[in-house]
Parts: structure tokens; sequence; C-alpha cells
């Protein structure tokens, strides 16, 4: 589509564009150019200094390039301005750091094996009342699909629900999710690359909205220690020449089998790009419907991969331990290579469980061969740096996202160290809450 074509869908025209990427962390950055200058973000790109972008440090040096992608141009309904993203690129080279790049060259690697990548993502997220300390105030009692009273945020969520068509999302489903004051809206799968924009765009609009209303939206995975934390469940499949590959003649196909192989195969390693943030291991514990033990089922929603009961085209997974701290160009990628090296290597998944795996006893476990995912950032970095498959999903940018994580995980060390609190507390921190309250 070219900028006239895309500019032609909205009414407005504002007077600016911003121009959006996002950092290593996922949490998206840019610049404002007059509209005018929409073409030639488009055609040649604007430069910029990406010296002080969070994980952009260190690859050469600083003068990069942006270049807008006219199809995902939006107008925002409550402020004169417009929104693109796009990719960046060094010396008429794509950034090896760009995380929108990363996410790319893993579907060009899936399309050359004839893949198209769907996802639909579960996003969850609380609604706090800020009171100038990090004690947060919930504004609802409400629990699980609660539609009455107790649900005081349900025009909120009809709120961004009208807002969301505007940047190109379709709601699907808006409820009350089991912890006081946390809400879930889900909105239609659509293909990787335009998915994990959706997932910026979605955090922008809660934010926004929640903001107009005098609240904040968090996405932090665990805000609150003894409530529910804040997942991302992801629904993937992958399709070959317009049909389903997951579909097989009854359930999941050979293909699906083996992606569920390759997943459970790099589990360990993911869980640093889909669960990156220190206070993501909070969450990850039993009791509040998060996994903790690396398995899959049909029903069993204490497992890691669950495949929902929609045969046919319908076909799919459900991989539950994404949280919506992860940079979601970065999860998406690695995930897909994970699932890749599963089709490709022929990976078949052991058993699948069926009984709760939570209340299962750890010789049963061992016995079934199941093991733990990561108990903290820390023991998934070392994870990370073992995977060369999930190594090589983040290609150029891996070595800036292992830096980055781990220097994080030692502020973290160094700031429980100063207040004297154990190594593994599953406590959420006040440095948690500062660094992270706002992803
Ligand atoms: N909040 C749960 C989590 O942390 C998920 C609840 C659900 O099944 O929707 O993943
Ligand atoms: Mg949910
Ligand atoms: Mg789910």
């Amino acid at each position: 589509m070219n900028v006239s074509a895309a500019m032609n869908k909205f009414e407005r025209k504002p007077k600016f564009v911003q121009l959006i990427f996002v950092d290593i962390n996922g949490v998206p950055k840019g610049m404002e150019v007059p509209i005018s200058r929409l073409e030639e973000a488009v055609e040649t790109g604007i430069s910029f200094d990406g010296s002080s972008i969070p994980g952009f440090q260190g690859i050469e040096d600083s003068d990069l390039i942006f270049k807008a992608d006219p199809n995902t141009y939006v107008e925002v309904p409550w402020d004169n301005v417009a929104r693109v993203y796009g990719y960046i690129y060094k010396d008429d080279k794509p950034y090896p750091a760009d995380p929108r790049g990363v996410l790319k060259n893993v579907l060009d690697e899936l399309a050359k094996e004839g893949f198209k990548a769907y996802i639909g993502p579960e996003p969850e997220f609380y609604l706090f009342k800020k009171n100038g300390t990090w004690e947060l105030e919930i504004p609802d009692v409400g629990g699980y699909f609660d539609i009455l009273t107790l649900d005081k945020a349900k025009e909120i969520k009809r709120e961004i629900a009208e807002y969301m068509p505007a940047f190109g999302l379709t709601p699907e489903v808006l409820h009350h999710e089991v912890g006081k004051a946390q809400h879930e809206i889900d909105f239609k799968y659509d293909e990787a690359l335009k998915t994990a924009d959706n997932i910026i765009s979605f955090k922008y609009v809660v934010k926004a909205v929640a903001e107009m209303h005098g609240l904040y939206a968090t996405f932090m995975p665990k805000p609150i220690y003894g409530m529910p934390g804040n997942g991302m469940h992801l629904h993937i499949s992958l399709w070959k020449d317009g049909e389903n590959a997951f579909k097989g003649e009854e359930g999941l196909s050979e293909t699906a089998l083996h992606f569920i192989g390759g997943i459970l195969k790099h589990a360990k390693a993911l869980t640093a790009i889909t669960n990156p943030t220190v206070n993501s291991y909070k969450r990850l514990v039993p009791g509040y419907e998060a996994p903790v033990y690396i398995s899959w089922g049909y029903r069993n929603r204490s497992a890691l991969i669950r495949v929902p009961a929609f045969w046919g085209n319908g076909a799919r997974i459900e991989y539950r331990c994404p949280d919506p701290s992860a940079n979601p160009y970065f999860a998406f990628a690695a995930i897909l290579k994970a699932g890749l090296d599963g089709i490709k290597n022929k990976i078949d998944p052991f058993a699948y469980v069926e009984e709760n795996v939570y209340e299962m006893s750890d010789e049963k476990r061992a016995q079934l061969g199941i093991d733990t995912l990561p108990s903290s950032l820390g023991e998934a970095l070392g994870e990370l740096e073992k995977d060369k498959v999930v190594k090589e999903a983040l290609g150029g940018a891996y070595r800036n996202f292992i830096e980055y994580k781990k220097a994080e995980w030692e502020e973290y060390l160094d700031y429980l160290e100063s207040k004297h609190l154990p190594k593994d507390t599953k406590r959420v921190t006040e440095w948690e809450l500062e660094r992270y309250f706002f992803i």
C-alpha cells in the first residue's frame, strides 16, 4: 500500500505523525515529524540518533534510519496525531537489534518452509488507583467473569474496545479476570508480525484510556504478591497453502506435534524471552493458573502448552508461559524458531498429561519426565546462553539482549542485598514496581 492509499482510509489527516519502533524491552519509542514527511519516511527513511535507546548501544555506532511501513498507518482518535510502525536500518542494511526486523527474519525463514504463522494473544492487566506511593489501591472487588456492579471497570473496558478498531484491532472478548481489578480483552488473531504490532498498540490504548479515567493500567506480570499474575497466553497455528498445517485427520497433525516437541525442548531458554523480567518469575508459581512445569495436555490448564478443543482450521496450541512484559517481536521469533526446530528435526513431544501437574508428587513428575521452568530471570538467562536455536532466533540482537538482561538481574541482586532480602524471595519488591509498573 502506498502512503496516500493508507492515509485515505482515515479522515482527519493530523499535522504530525509519530514514527514508532520498540526498544529491547518492547517499549515503544519514536519521534514525531510533520505529516508532509511521511512519504520521505516510507521511501528513504528518517535518520535519528539511537545511542540512548535501551538495548541499541554497542552495535557499530548510533546513526540509524527509520523506514515507515505505510500498512501500519493509523490516526489516534483522541489526539491530533497519526502513528506508523517501521523497520530500522543502518548503512542501508537492516539494523540487527531492531526487534521488528528480528521477527521478520524468522518469519522469512518459516516462509522458506512454506509456513505462515498466525497468533492470537490473551493479554491480562490490572487497573489501579495510584496514590503517590507504591501501595497500590484496588478500585474494584470483582472476580472472574463478574459482570454486574462488582466490575467498576466495565465502561473503561468498553471504551478501550471501541477505540481498538481505529488501531486496526478487532476486539473479541472483554472480561473481568480472577484478580480484583484484573481484566482481559482478547482481540482477533492475525499474521504474527501484525499481532506483535497489535500488542504494542493494545497496551498503548489500554494505558491511555485508563489515564483518561484517572487510573493506571499495568501489564507487569505480578503486581501484587498473593494475587493472580498477568499472563499473555498465545494461541498459535502455522498455515501452509491456505490450510491450517496443525489440522490432522483426527486432532492435531504431525507438524503440530513436532512444533510442540520443539517448544518443550527449548522451553527453559524460551522463558528468558517470553518472561524477560525479574517480576515474570513471581508469576510462575503454583496456585494462580500460571505454568510452573514443562508439560502439555488437551484440557489441562496446569500445562505449559494446552491444546484447545478446536479442530479443523481452528486447530492450534495455547502457549501459557508468556506474559505481557515480553517484547512481542522477540517472543514470537523465539517461539516460532523453537517450533520450527521441532518440525525440521521431527522432535516428538513426550506423552501428554491430563492430570493436574501441580498436585502430582515429585516422584510422579520425574517418572513422566516433567521438568520445571526456570525459577528466576538469572536461571532463565543461563538456559538461554546454552540454547543455540533460541539464541539464533534473536540474531544480531542476542548479544545486546543478554548483556542488558544480565545487568538487570545483577542490579536486582544488589538491591536485595542492600535490603537484606533473601535471594529467592517471591514477594514483589519496590524495585520491581518502580522498574516495571509502566511496562
Ligand atoms: N492469570 C493467569 C496467568 O497468569 C491466567 C488465567 C487464565 O487462565 O486466563 O497466566
Ligand atoms: Mg485470562
Ligand atoms: Mg488462555
